[in-house]
Protein backbone atom coordinates (compact mmCIF):
# COMPACT_ATOMS: atom_id res chain seq x y z
CA UNK A 1 0.00 0.00 0.00
CA UNK A 2 1.55 3.58 -1.12
CA UNK A 3 -0.38 6.26 0.92
CA UNK A 4 0.41 10.47 0.05
CA UNK A 5 0.63 12.56 2.69
CA UNK A 6 -0.74 15.84 1.80
CA UNK A 7 -1.19 17.06 5.57
CA UNK A 8 1.56 19.31 6.82
CA UNK A 9 3.12 18.06 9.57
CA UNK A 10 3.19 19.69 13.05
CA UNK A 11 6.61 21.61 13.97
CA UNK A 12 8.91 19.17 15.22
CA UNK A 13 9.29 19.02 19.35
CA UNK A 14 12.94 18.78 18.64
CA UNK A 15 12.73 22.80 17.12
CA UNK A 16 10.38 23.92 20.10
CA UNK A 17 13.33 22.24 22.70
CA UNK A 18 15.69 24.40 20.99
CA UNK A 19 13.83 27.41 21.17
CA UNK A 20 13.67 26.92 24.66
CA UNK A 21 17.04 25.54 25.31
CA UNK A 22 18.49 29.25 23.56
CA UNK A 23 16.28 30.96 25.65
CA UNK A 24 17.31 29.37 28.84
CA UNK A 25 21.19 29.43 27.98
CA UNK A 26 20.55 33.72 27.33
CA UNK A 27 18.81 33.96 30.78
CA UNK A 28 21.27 31.61 32.39
CA UNK A 29 24.28 33.79 30.81
CA UNK A 30 22.82 37.38 30.96
CA UNK A 31 21.14 37.35 34.38
CA UNK A 32 23.97 37.36 37.02
CA UNK A 33 25.07 40.82 34.70
CA UNK A 34 21.73 42.27 35.51
CA UNK A 35 21.87 44.35 38.69
CA UNK A 36 19.16 47.01 39.91
CA UNK A 37 20.92 49.40 42.29
CA UNK A 38 24.23 47.38 42.47
CA UNK A 39 21.82 44.29 43.76
CA UNK A 40 21.22 40.31 41.67
CA UNK A 41 17.97 38.67 40.84
CA UNK A 42 19.89 35.89 43.03
CA UNK A 43 23.00 35.92 44.44
CA UNK A 44 24.33 33.54 47.28
CA UNK A 45 27.74 35.39 47.89
CA UNK A 46 29.73 33.47 51.03
CA UNK A 47 32.37 36.29 50.95
CA UNK A 48 30.21 38.93 51.67
CA UNK A 49 27.49 37.05 53.50
CA UNK A 50 24.67 37.93 51.70
CA UNK A 51 21.84 36.82 49.66
CA UNK A 52 20.56 38.71 46.62
CA UNK A 53 16.76 37.64 45.75
CA UNK A 54 14.64 39.96 43.18
CA UNK A 55 17.22 42.92 43.19
CA UNK A 56 17.71 43.05 46.97
CA UNK A 57 20.12 42.38 49.16
CA UNK A 58 19.64 40.30 52.49
CA UNK A 59 22.55 39.93 54.76
CA UNK A 60 22.83 36.56 56.48
CA UNK A 61 21.27 37.57 59.87
CA UNK A 62 18.57 37.45 57.83
CA UNK A 63 18.35 34.37 56.31
CA UNK A 64 15.20 33.50 57.76
CA UNK A 65 14.12 33.51 53.52
CA UNK A 66 16.14 30.32 52.65
CA UNK A 67 13.74 27.72 54.13
CA UNK A 68 11.11 29.94 52.55
CA UNK A 69 12.91 29.41 48.93
CA UNK A 70 14.02 25.91 49.72
CA UNK A 71 9.87 25.12 50.40
CA UNK A 72 9.24 26.59 46.57
CA UNK A 73 11.30 25.00 45.17
CA UNK A 74 10.45 21.42 46.25
CA UNK A 75 6.97 22.26 45.93
CA UNK A 76 7.69 23.71 42.59
CA UNK A 77 9.27 20.07 41.74
CA UNK A 78 6.15 18.10 43.02
CA UNK A 79 3.95 20.50 41.24
CA UNK A 80 5.49 20.74 37.73
CA UNK A 81 6.21 17.11 37.58
CA UNK A 82 2.41 15.60 38.97
CA UNK A 83 1.28 18.25 35.86
CA UNK A 84 4.02 18.21 33.07
CA UNK A 85 6.27 14.92 34.02
CA UNK A 86 10.07 15.12 33.61
CA UNK A 87 9.04 18.04 31.71
CA UNK A 88 12.49 19.77 33.52
CA UNK A 89 14.44 16.99 32.25
CA UNK A 90 13.24 17.02 28.55
CA UNK A 91 13.23 21.00 28.09
CA UNK A 92 15.31 22.90 30.37
CA UNK A 93 18.03 20.65 32.52
CA UNK A 94 21.24 21.92 31.62
CA UNK A 95 22.53 17.93 31.47
CA UNK A 96 20.15 17.47 28.26
CA UNK A 97 21.00 20.99 26.88
CA UNK A 98 24.48 20.14 27.09
CA UNK A 99 24.08 16.32 25.30
CA UNK A 100 22.27 17.92 22.70
CA UNK A 101 25.17 20.90 21.89
CA UNK A 102 27.86 18.10 22.72
CA UNK A 103 26.24 14.94 20.77
CA UNK A 104 24.26 16.57 18.19
CA UNK A 105 25.48 20.18 17.39
CA UNK A 106 29.62 19.77 17.52
CA UNK A 107 29.79 15.67 16.82
CA UNK A 108 26.49 15.48 14.38
CA UNK A 109 26.19 18.99 12.65
CA UNK A 110 29.76 20.41 12.93
CA UNK A 111 32.14 18.00 13.05
CA UNK A 112 29.88 14.89 10.99
CA UNK A 113 31.28 12.20 13.27
CA UNK A 114 27.68 10.73 13.95
CA UNK A 115 26.50 10.08 10.68
CA UNK A 116 22.55 10.73 11.57
CA UNK A 117 21.26 12.40 14.13
CA UNK A 118 18.20 10.34 13.76
CA UNK A 119 20.48 7.48 15.42
CA UNK A 120 22.01 8.63 18.50
CA UNK A 121 22.03 4.38 19.43
CA UNK A 122 25.21 4.12 17.30
CA UNK A 123 28.63 5.71 19.04
CA UNK A 124 31.19 7.19 16.69
CA UNK A 125 34.37 5.48 15.99
CA UNK A 126 37.57 5.92 14.28
CA UNK A 127 38.14 9.88 13.32
CA UNK A 128 40.39 10.66 16.26
CA UNK A 129 41.19 14.00 15.22
CA UNK A 130 38.19 14.90 15.19
CA UNK A 131 36.55 13.43 17.95
CA UNK A 132 39.74 15.47 19.99
CA UNK A 133 38.53 18.52 18.55
CA UNK A 134 35.01 17.91 19.37
CA UNK A 135 36.27 17.26 23.04
CA UNK A 136 38.38 20.62 23.02
CA UNK A 137 34.92 22.04 21.90
CA UNK A 138 33.51 21.21 24.70
CA UNK A 139 36.17 22.14 27.50
CA UNK A 140 36.11 25.54 26.21
CA UNK A 141 32.21 25.22 26.46
CA UNK A 142 32.19 23.64 29.76
CA UNK A 143 34.68 26.18 31.34
CA UNK A 144 32.10 28.57 30.36
CA UNK A 145 29.14 27.16 31.74
CA UNK A 146 31.00 26.62 35.43
CA UNK A 147 31.80 30.13 34.97
CA UNK A 148 28.49 31.00 34.68
CA UNK A 149 27.46 28.92 37.43
CA UNK A 150 29.87 30.55 39.97
CA UNK A 151 28.76 33.99 38.86
CA UNK A 152 25.44 32.82 41.30
CA UNK A 153 28.08 32.97 44.10
CA UNK A 154 30.66 35.25 42.98
CA UNK A 155 29.72 38.02 40.85
CA UNK A 156 30.76 38.72 37.52
CA UNK A 157 31.93 41.91 38.64
CA UNK A 158 34.11 40.36 41.45
CA UNK A 159 34.97 37.09 39.28
CA UNK A 160 36.84 39.30 36.56
CA UNK A 161 38.48 40.83 39.11
CA UNK A 162 40.00 37.85 40.98
CA UNK A 163 40.80 36.45 37.35
CA UNK A 164 43.04 38.86 36.68
CA UNK A 165 45.14 37.20 39.99
CA UNK A 166 43.68 33.73 40.17
CA UNK A 167 46.71 32.82 42.08
CA UNK A 168 45.14 34.86 44.88
CA UNK A 169 42.16 32.79 44.52
CA UNK A 170 42.89 29.86 44.26
CA UNK A 171 40.09 27.96 46.10
CA UNK A 172 36.99 29.86 43.88
CA UNK A 173 39.42 28.65 40.45
CA UNK A 174 39.42 25.45 41.95
CA UNK A 175 35.76 25.27 41.93
CA UNK A 176 35.64 26.36 38.66
CA UNK A 177 37.95 24.05 37.14
CA UNK A 178 36.15 20.93 39.34
CA UNK A 179 32.95 21.77 37.81
CA UNK A 180 34.18 22.10 34.65
CA UNK A 181 36.36 18.64 34.61
CA UNK A 182 33.01 16.92 36.08
CA UNK A 183 31.06 17.96 33.23
CA UNK A 184 33.95 17.32 30.34
CA UNK A 185 33.69 13.71 32.60
CA UNK A 186 29.53 13.98 32.29
CA UNK A 187 28.93 14.81 29.24
CA UNK A 188 31.85 12.93 26.96
CA UNK A 189 32.11 9.69 29.23
CA UNK A 190 29.03 9.48 31.13
CA UNK A 191 26.04 10.72 29.15
CA UNK A 192 22.61 9.96 29.43
CA UNK A 193 23.63 7.25 32.06
CA UNK A 194 24.11 10.30 34.48
CA UNK A 195 20.21 11.10 33.94
CA UNK A 196 19.34 7.22 34.20
CA UNK A 197 21.72 6.06 37.20
CA UNK A 198 22.99 9.21 39.24
CA UNK A 199 20.00 12.14 39.18
CA UNK A 200 17.97 11.81 41.88
CA UNK A 201 15.35 13.53 40.26
CA UNK A 202 14.85 10.32 37.83
CA UNK A 203 14.53 8.05 41.33
CA UNK A 204 11.42 10.26 42.67
CA UNK A 205 9.89 11.33 39.60
CA UNK A 206 7.76 8.30 39.26
CA UNK A 207 6.11 8.23 42.40
CA UNK A 208 4.58 11.92 41.30
CA UNK A 209 2.73 10.71 38.45
CA UNK A 210 -0.95 9.91 37.82
CA UNK A 211 -2.58 9.10 34.78
CA UNK A 212 -3.25 12.18 34.22
CA UNK A 213 0.54 13.66 33.86
CA UNK A 214 1.87 14.55 30.53
CA UNK A 215 4.05 12.25 29.43
CA UNK A 216 6.02 10.93 26.35
CA UNK A 217 3.16 7.81 25.71
CA UNK A 218 2.90 5.19 23.12
CA UNK A 219 -0.80 4.13 22.07
CA UNK A 220 -1.29 0.56 22.32
CA UNK A 221 -4.76 0.54 21.13
CA UNK A 222 -3.56 2.39 17.82
CA UNK A 223 -0.19 1.05 17.42
CA UNK A 224 -0.81 -2.55 18.93
CA UNK A 225 1.09 -4.59 21.24
CA UNK A 226 4.60 -4.98 21.09
CA UNK A 227 5.84 -6.29 24.62
CA UNK A 228 3.88 -8.25 27.25
CA UNK A 229 3.10 -7.78 31.20
CA UNK A 230 6.56 -8.93 31.78
CA UNK A 231 8.44 -6.67 29.74
CA UNK A 232 9.43 -9.27 27.30
CA UNK A 233 9.58 -8.19 23.51
CA UNK A 234 7.06 -9.89 21.66
CA UNK A 235 7.71 -9.30 17.95
CA UNK A 236 9.13 -6.26 16.10
CA UNK A 237 5.60 -5.67 14.51
CA UNK A 238 2.45 -6.79 15.59
CA UNK A 239 1.03 -9.36 13.61
CA UNK A 240 -2.47 -8.13 13.66
CA UNK A 241 -3.42 -5.72 10.15
CA UNK A 242 -5.11 -3.19 11.80
CA UNK A 243 -1.96 -2.36 14.40
CA UNK A 244 -0.29 0.97 13.07
CA UNK A 245 3.17 0.42 14.33
CA UNK A 246 5.19 -0.43 11.12
CA UNK A 247 7.78 -1.45 13.02
CA UNK A 248 10.14 0.39 11.97
CA UNK A 249 12.06 1.18 15.02
CA UNK A 250 12.92 5.38 13.83
CA UNK A 251 11.59 5.53 17.86
CA UNK A 252 14.09 3.34 19.89
CA UNK A 253 17.20 4.62 16.97
CA UNK A 254 16.41 7.95 18.18
CA UNK A 255 16.03 7.69 21.67
CA UNK A 256 19.38 9.12 23.75
CA UNK A 257 19.02 6.67 26.82
CA UNK A 258 18.65 3.78 24.19
CA UNK A 259 14.64 2.56 25.46
CA UNK A 260 11.66 1.82 23.86
CA UNK A 261 9.09 3.80 24.70
CA UNK A 262 6.45 0.80 23.66
CA UNK A 263 7.12 -0.50 26.54
CA UNK A 264 5.67 1.98 27.95
CA UNK A 265 6.81 4.49 30.80
CA UNK A 266 10.26 4.22 31.74
CA UNK A 267 12.57 5.44 34.67
CA UNK A 268 14.80 6.48 32.04
CA UNK A 269 12.63 8.33 29.90
CA UNK A 270 14.29 11.88 29.77
CA UNK A 271 11.10 13.19 27.69
CA UNK A 272 12.94 14.33 25.10
CA UNK A 273 10.36 13.51 22.43
CA UNK A 274 12.57 12.66 19.82
CA UNK A 275 10.75 9.72 19.79
CA UNK A 276 7.37 11.54 19.17
CA UNK A 277 9.17 13.11 16.59
CA UNK A 278 10.37 10.44 14.49
CA UNK A 279 7.42 8.37 14.76
CA UNK A 280 5.46 11.90 14.20
CA UNK A 281 7.40 11.39 10.42
CA UNK A 282 7.28 7.96 9.78
CA UNK A 283 3.04 8.06 10.00
CA UNK A 284 2.72 11.06 8.73
CA UNK A 285 4.10 9.69 5.49
CA UNK A 286 1.30 7.12 5.85
CA UNK A 287 -0.90 10.04 6.40
CA UNK A 288 -1.90 9.56 9.66
CA UNK A 289 -1.16 10.85 13.43
CA UNK A 290 2.04 9.53 15.58
CA UNK A 291 1.99 6.74 17.47
CA UNK A 292 3.74 8.52 20.48
CA UNK A 293 2.36 11.53 21.85
CA UNK A 294 3.15 14.27 24.40
CA UNK A 295 0.13 13.70 26.50
CA UNK A 296 -1.39 11.83 29.60
CA UNK A 297 -1.41 7.79 29.45
CA UNK A 298 -5.48 8.40 30.20
CA UNK A 299 -5.85 10.71 27.03
CA UNK A 300 -3.35 8.68 24.37
CA UNK A 301 -4.88 5.16 25.56
CA UNK A 302 -8.37 5.24 26.87
CA UNK A 303 -8.96 8.70 24.65
CA UNK A 304 -10.25 10.21 28.40
CA UNK A 305 -9.59 14.00 28.51
CA UNK A 306 -6.46 14.40 30.13
CA UNK A 307 -7.18 16.66 33.63
CA UNK A 308 -4.94 19.29 34.72
CA UNK A 309 -6.92 20.95 36.98
CA UNK A 310 -7.15 17.71 39.65
CA UNK A 311 -6.31 17.56 43.66
CA UNK A 312 -2.71 17.12 43.67
CA UNK A 313 -2.46 20.17 41.60
CA UNK A 314 -4.61 22.27 43.00
CA UNK A 315 -2.97 21.07 46.31
CA UNK A 316 0.25 21.87 45.34
CA UNK A 317 -0.81 25.04 43.31
CA UNK A 318 -2.39 26.18 46.50
CA UNK A 319 0.84 25.00 49.28
CA UNK A 320 3.18 26.96 46.35
CA UNK A 321 1.39 30.00 46.53
CA UNK A 322 1.40 30.11 50.37
CA UNK A 323 4.96 29.90 50.62
CA UNK A 324 5.40 32.31 47.55
CA UNK A 325 2.96 34.68 49.84
CA UNK A 326 4.97 34.43 53.28
CA UNK A 327 8.18 34.87 50.93
CA UNK A 328 6.97 37.74 49.89
CA UNK A 329 6.08 39.16 53.05
CA UNK A 330 9.21 38.14 55.08
CA UNK A 331 10.91 39.91 52.43
CA UNK A 332 9.18 42.89 52.85
CA UNK A 333 10.38 43.21 56.08
CA UNK A 334 13.76 43.39 55.24
CA UNK A 335 15.85 45.72 57.62
CA UNK A 336 18.55 48.21 55.64
CA UNK A 337 20.89 48.09 58.99
CA UNK A 338 21.43 46.22 61.60
CA UNK A 339 21.77 47.48 65.46
CA UNK A 340 23.29 45.32 68.27
CA UNK A 341 23.57 47.48 71.57
CA UNK A 342 25.41 46.27 74.62
CA UNK A 343 26.42 47.89 77.95
CA UNK A 344 29.54 48.10 78.68
CA UNK A 345 31.36 46.59 82.10
CA UNK A 346 31.09 49.59 83.84
CA UNK A 347 27.82 50.45 84.96
CA UNK A 348 27.81 54.54 85.11
CA UNK A 349 30.44 57.14 85.73
CA UNK A 350 29.67 60.07 88.12
CA UNK A 351 31.77 63.31 86.32
CA UNK A 352 31.55 66.61 86.86
CA UNK A 353 31.52 66.94 90.92
CA UNK A 354 28.45 64.67 90.73
CA UNK A 355 26.63 67.13 88.44
CA UNK A 356 26.59 64.68 85.45
CA UNK A 357 26.38 60.82 85.14
CA UNK A 358 27.21 58.62 81.87
CA UNK A 359 26.87 55.49 80.62
CA UNK A 360 28.58 53.77 78.33
CA UNK A 361 27.43 51.17 75.59
CA UNK A 362 28.86 49.26 72.70
CA UNK A 363 26.26 49.81 69.61
CA UNK A 364 27.48 47.51 67.05
CA UNK A 365 25.74 49.09 63.41
CA UNK A 366 25.67 47.17 60.13
CA UNK A 367 24.48 48.52 56.77
CA UNK A 368 22.55 46.31 54.92
CA UNK A 369 22.04 48.41 51.81
CA UNK A 370 23.55 48.72 48.50
CA UNK A 371 24.31 52.21 49.41
CA UNK A 372 26.22 54.21 51.56
CA UNK A 373 24.47 55.87 54.47
CA UNK A 374 25.25 58.67 57.37
CA UNK A 375 24.16 57.19 60.48
CA UNK A 376 22.45 58.69 63.78
CA UNK A 377 20.60 57.88 66.60
CA UNK A 378 18.13 59.49 69.56
CA UNK A 379 16.85 58.73 73.17
CA UNK A 380 13.30 59.05 73.64
CA UNK A 381 14.03 60.09 77.51
CA UNK A 382 14.51 63.99 76.90
CA UNK A 383 17.01 63.91 80.09
CA UNK A 384 19.18 61.80 78.71
CA UNK A 385 21.43 63.36 75.77
CA UNK A 386 24.42 61.91 73.57
CA UNK A 387 27.76 62.77 74.51
CA UNK A 388 29.43 60.73 72.19
CA UNK A 389 29.27 60.00 69.05
CA UNK A 390 29.20 64.01 68.87
CA UNK A 391 28.14 64.21 65.35
CA UNK A 392 26.46 61.20 62.75
CA UNK A 393 29.00 59.29 60.93
CA UNK A 394 29.17 57.24 57.41
CA UNK A 395 29.03 54.00 56.79
CA UNK A 396 29.92 52.16 53.23
CA UNK A 397 27.37 50.22 51.81
CA UNK A 398 27.21 46.09 53.47
CA UNK A 399 30.03 47.18 56.24
CA UNK A 400 30.20 47.35 60.02
CA UNK A 401 30.98 49.82 62.59
CA UNK A 402 31.43 49.08 66.10
CA UNK A 403 31.30 52.69 68.07
CA UNK A 404 31.69 53.09 71.76
CA UNK A 405 28.22 55.31 73.01
CA UNK A 406 28.00 57.50 76.14
CA UNK A 407 25.00 58.76 77.02
CA UNK A 408 24.56 61.86 79.77
CA UNK A 409 22.46 62.98 81.94
CA UNK A 410 22.66 66.04 84.55
CA UNK A 411 18.80 65.50 85.86
CA UNK A 412 18.48 63.20 89.02
CA UNK A 413 16.69 59.83 87.66
CA UNK A 414 15.62 57.05 89.30
CA UNK A 415 18.42 54.64 91.24
CA UNK A 416 15.81 51.95 92.03
CA UNK A 417 16.32 50.25 89.13
CA UNK A 418 18.02 51.02 85.66
CA UNK A 419 15.56 53.77 83.53
CA UNK A 420 14.72 51.88 80.68
CA UNK A 421 15.21 53.97 77.37
CA UNK A 422 14.08 53.38 73.57
CA UNK A 423 17.68 54.19 71.10
CA UNK A 424 15.88 54.76 67.49
CA UNK A 425 19.05 54.91 65.27
CA UNK A 426 18.52 55.92 61.07
CA UNK A 427 19.73 56.87 58.30
CA UNK A 428 20.02 60.62 57.90
CA UNK A 429 19.41 60.36 54.63
CA UNK A 430 16.66 58.08 54.63
CA UNK A 431 14.94 58.28 57.75
CA UNK A 432 11.74 57.21 56.44
CA UNK A 433 12.93 53.79 55.68
CA UNK A 434 16.06 53.16 56.93
CA UNK A 435 15.12 53.17 61.07
CA UNK A 436 15.44 50.68 63.96
CA UNK A 437 15.12 51.04 67.54
CA UNK A 438 16.28 49.26 70.61
CA UNK A 439 15.17 48.68 74.16
CA UNK A 440 18.11 49.59 76.44
CA UNK A 441 18.43 50.34 80.51
CA UNK A 442 20.18 54.14 81.74
CA UNK A 443 21.64 53.20 85.10
CA UNK A 444 21.63 55.79 87.93
CA UNK A 445 24.01 55.71 90.69
CA UNK A 446 22.36 55.53 94.19
CA UNK A 447 22.00 59.84 96.16
CA UNK A 448 25.08 58.83 98.71
CA UNK A 449 27.38 58.07 96.25
CA UNK A 450 26.15 61.52 94.44
CA UNK A 451 26.08 62.99 97.22
CA UNK A 452 30.07 61.60 97.81
CA UNK A 453 30.92 62.43 94.56
CA UNK A 454 29.94 66.64 95.05
CA UNK A 455 32.12 66.60 98.56
CA UNK A 456 35.18 65.14 96.65
S1 LIG B 1 8.43 5.11 14.97
FE1 LIG B 1 6.23 4.75 15.19
S2 LIG B 1 5.83 3.28 13.60
FE2 LIG B 1 8.02 3.20 13.86
S3 LIG B 1 8.35 1.57 15.35
FE3 LIG B 1 8.17 3.49 16.50
S4 LIG B 1 6.03 3.58 17.09
FE4 LIG B 1 6.18 2.06 15.43
S1 LIG C 1 11.56 7.28 25.03
FE1 LIG C 1 13.60 8.01 24.57
S2 LIG C 1 13.31 9.36 22.83
FE2 LIG C 1 11.30 9.03 23.69
S3 LIG C 1 11.02 10.76 25.07
FE3 LIG C 1 11.83 9.06 26.28
S4 LIG C 1 14.02 9.41 26.27
FE4 LIG C 1 13.19 10.64 24.62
Amino acid sequence: MSATCTKALPMPYAKKRYFVFGLVTIIALSLPFITIGGNHFFLLSFAKKQLHLFFTAFDMQEMYLMPFLLIMLFLGVFFMTTLGGRVWCGWTCPQTIFRVIYRDLIQTKLLGIRKNIKNKQKEPTGQMLKRILGGLIWVILALIAASNFTWYFVPPEDFFVYLQDPSEHMVLFGFVLGISGFLIYDIIKLKEDFCIYVCPYARVQSVMYDDDTIQTVYNPTRGGKIYDEGGVKLWKKPPEPESECTGCEACVRVCPTHIDIRKGMQLECINCLECADACTKVMGALGKESLITWTSEKEAVRGDKTKFIRFRTIGYAVALSIAFGMLLFMSGKKEYMLLNINRTTQLYKIRDKGKQVDNAYTFLFQNTDSKDHTYYFEVDNPDIYISRPAKPFKLKAGKKAKKIVILSTKKTLSSKKPNPIIITAYAKDDKKKIIVTRPSTFVYPKKALIEKAKNK
